[in-house]
């Protein structure tokens, strides 16, 4: 059987079906996403490490043969080992297998090894020993060649498949592929670059030979810094194939209509001033025209609007509903928390209690009779804006003619959520919300398919939050200073972390603490408690008592992270605070300071936190910036954690790295608008766009919008 990129990896020669199964797991479902798979590390077979050069915790590379091997059991521990002797004619070293009984089976004498490890000092015997290595036997089977002799890839093994049949399926995989890797970039991109081609740059990828004229060594360097021209091919084309798949998707929806009318009249217009209770700043005003705009025009909006914790988003998004409600449309609010979704519920009906609109909020779990009345009303059109979790908008919710959904907090969202969404409406407006610790400029190009609106602007007469680094020794002169405050009026978060894997242990450690404070230190004042573990009732009602101040102490799990605004509460303490990662601590902070009374918060750190953590903790002291928060965040720990990939929706790339890569992503944006704008003159999708937009497809989800 021939193949083709788009083979089910199934039929490629040396998978069969339960290794495709395997495979699947790993996301390698078609031929074209082993291509992908990428080495994790390079080894030069052609050069090894003689025994006798061996150095102590140095990573290093041997070939050796085994003269003998043994296995054992230690009596205190009952721990088995397997160790052998290996030599290569220089000498000879100690290897050893720790509770991986299954090698002796595996690893026997007089068979030729790689060795791949860190020789350290043996604590047992004089000498150096490598303990754990990675390895690999060499046979002499006529397919020697792909993993001798050369520069070899080592995968990381998938279920039981090791690196080393990798490399054989990938090899046979390459040859059966032979001429249908075709060339994606324009010519031009490869001229400006000196980009090999993309057949040419994956097969060295897999299997990498050093160039011409190209010293051996500073190439090996490069390789493994991915930054030999055939990496930084793959990731430009990864970074290309990604914003043209985005400008696609931009230039879809812009070309659809949305089939509403909507229309802005000077009583429309008062009626939108009429919610204001404070004057808006002036980004709130340019950002509320931008949207205004948008939902005037004839194109279906998708507008992402960041502004950093305490910026007064919800009020623009409050005029934004007004508009469209005002024009016989309904609106939808959706928020991460309920805690949230409760607290816009209040914050709609006192700013829009004027105007008579039938507001509802759809809880997760409400009883089935006013559910099915809610829903019905949603439906006939009765009630005109909707308030809910995100989870409950997954449920089926139809609306008589939903024209606004706004989506608060974003940050745990992902493009492709996005258009699932937008799918349920008919096509409604998209506001997304977010104090999102992603910097402008990755937010501009890997949000391509949203317009972006920043309120760069606090409102006036906030002062930063005034943050400080205690440890325990310092505790009870925290503890005074707080009670100096609440004896003034003021109000304190006391905020416990997830210490432990469970709501349930965090939930316990934050009630004794309540209950341990409200007998000693705030006995004179009223302690409450909020963890994720009260039901929503529960909760409801003691962020009630909060917000009225029938609570001065608020001690609390991370429930509050996002969102609360309770603007008389000026004060955090911010337990074990080393826990956290910055963009938390960030949304943590962003509680208090939300008045213009002078806020304090107290980040309390343990005993021996890491010199990261330290690190975080003095960036958190210096600045209230959620922007410079967040590029120290990405500096600090990279892309890969940053927010967590997973919930912050960033795309997950094979090759780039958005820290190390941001030159290539800068140009690969640059580079695609262009040649998009020459690719779609004809208003035909070219077969390379095409190859483009269904690869894209499949790795990161459904295209069509509205
Ligand atoms: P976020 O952007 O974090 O969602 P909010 O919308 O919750 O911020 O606003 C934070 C607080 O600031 C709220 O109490 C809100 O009423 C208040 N606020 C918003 N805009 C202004 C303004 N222009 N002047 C004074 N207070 C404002
Ligand atoms: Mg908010």
């Amino acid at each position: 059987m021939s193949l083709e990129l788009d083979t089910p990896i199934q039929f490629v020669k040396g998978v069969g079906k339960h290794r495709s199964e395997q495979l699947g797991k790993v996301g390698i479902k078609i031929a074209r996403d082993l291509l992908r798979y990428k080495p994790f590390r390079y080894e030069d077979r052609t050069s090894f490490c003689s025994i006798c050069d061996v150095r102590p915790d140095v990573s290093t590379l041997l070939r050796g043969r085994i003269l003998a091997a043994a296995s054992r059991t230690t009596h205190r521990k009952r721990m088995r080992i397997l160790e052998l002797v290996i030599t290569d004619g220089s000498g000879s070293l100690s290897v050893k297998f720790f509770n991986q009984p299954y090698l002796a089976e595996v690893l026997k004498a007089d068979q030729e090894v790689v060795f791949y490890g860190i020789p350290r000092a043996d604590s047992y015997s004089s000498g150096l020993s490598l303990a754990n290595p990675e390895f690999e036997i060499l046979t002499s089977e006529p397919s020697d060649s792909l993993h001798n002799g050369r520069i070899v890839p080592v995968y990381r093994r998938v279920g039981n498949i090791t690196s080393r049949s990798l490399r054989v399926i990938v090899a046979h995989l390459l040859d059966g592929l032979e001429g249908h890797i075709t060339e994606r970039l324009p010519g031009w991109v490869l001229d400006r670059y000196g980009f090999p081609g993309r057949e040419n740059a994956i097969r060295l990828l897999h299997f990498p030979v050093v160039p011409d004229g190209c010293q051996r060594d500073s190439f090996l360097l490069d390789l493994g810094n991915s930054r030999t021209p055939m990496q930084q091919r793959l990731v430009f084309e990864e970074f290309f194939d990604f914003q043209c798949g985005l400008q696609v998707v931009r230039n879809q929806r812009e070309s659809l209509p949305k089939g509403r009318s909507i229309r802005i009249t000077s009583e429309i217009r008062e009626i939108v001033k009429s919610v204001l209770s404070f004057h808006p700043t002036m980004a709130q005003k340019r950002v509320v025209k931008e949207i205004a705009d948008d939902l005037c025009s004839e194109s279906i909006m998708n507008r992402l609007l960041q502004g950093d914790v305490g910026s007064g988003k919800t009020i623009v998004a409050v005029q934004a509903m007004v508009i469209v409600v005002e024009n016989g449309y309904q609106c939808a609010l959706m928020a991460p928390t309920e805690i949230l979704a409760e607290q816009h519920f209040e914050t709609l009906r006192r700013d829009l209690g004027k105007a008579d609109y039938k507001i509802a909020l759809l809880k997760g779990r409400l009883p089935i009779g006013i559910r099915r009345k809610i829903l019905s009303k949603v439906s006939e059109g009765t009630i005109q804006i909707v308030v809910g979790t995100h989870a409950v908008f997954q449920k089926s919710v139809e609306f008589k003619s939903l024209g606004l959904v706004v989506i608060d907090e974003q940050h745990r969202f992902g493009v492709i959520q996005r258009m699932d969404l937008q799918q349920k409406g008919k096509r409604p407006d998209t506001l997304v919300m977010t104090a999102t610790p992603i910097p402008r400029s990755l937010a501009l190009t890997l949000y391509g398919d949203l317009d972006l609106s920043v309120i760069d602007e606090l409102p006036p007469g906030r002062k930063p939050v005034l943050t400080h680094v205690r440890t325990e020794a310092d505790r009870s002169k925290v503890y005074q200073e707080v009670v100096s405050r609440l004896r003034e009026g003021h109000q304190c978060y006391i905020v416990y972390p997830l210490v432990e894997e469970s709501e349930k242990v965090e939930a316990r450690a934050a009630k004794e603490m309540a209950s341990i404070l409200q007998k000693t230190v705030f006995s004179a004042f009223k302690v409450g408690l909020l963890h994720g573990r009260l039901t929503s009732e529960e909760k409801d009602s003691v962020m009630q008592q909060f917000r009225r101040h029938d609570l001065d102490v608020l001690v609390a799990t991370t429930v509050i992270e996002v969102g609360v605004d309770v603007p008389n509460a000026t004060l955090m303490v911010i337990e074990h605070a080393n826990r956290f990662g910055l963009s938390q601590l960030h949304q943590l902070r962003g509680r208090v300071g939300r008045g213009s009374n002078q806020s304090s918060c107290f980040l309390m750190s343990s005993e021996g936190s890491s010199s990261e953590a330290r690190q975080r903790l003095d960036i958190m002291q210096q600045t209230n910036d959620g922007f410079q928060i967040s590029e120290k965040d990405l500096e600090i720990r990279g892309p890969g954690d940053f927010v967590g990939t997973k919930q912050s929706g960033l795309p997950r790339f094979h090759f780039a790295n958005l820290v190390r890569d941001r030159v290539w992503l800068g140009r690969a944006c640059r580079d695609a608008e262009q040649w998009l704008e020459e690719e779609l003159q004809g208003g035909v999708e070219s077969a390379h766009l095409k190859e483009i937009l269904s690869d894209w497809e499949h790795r990161f989800g459904l295209f069509h919008v509205g």
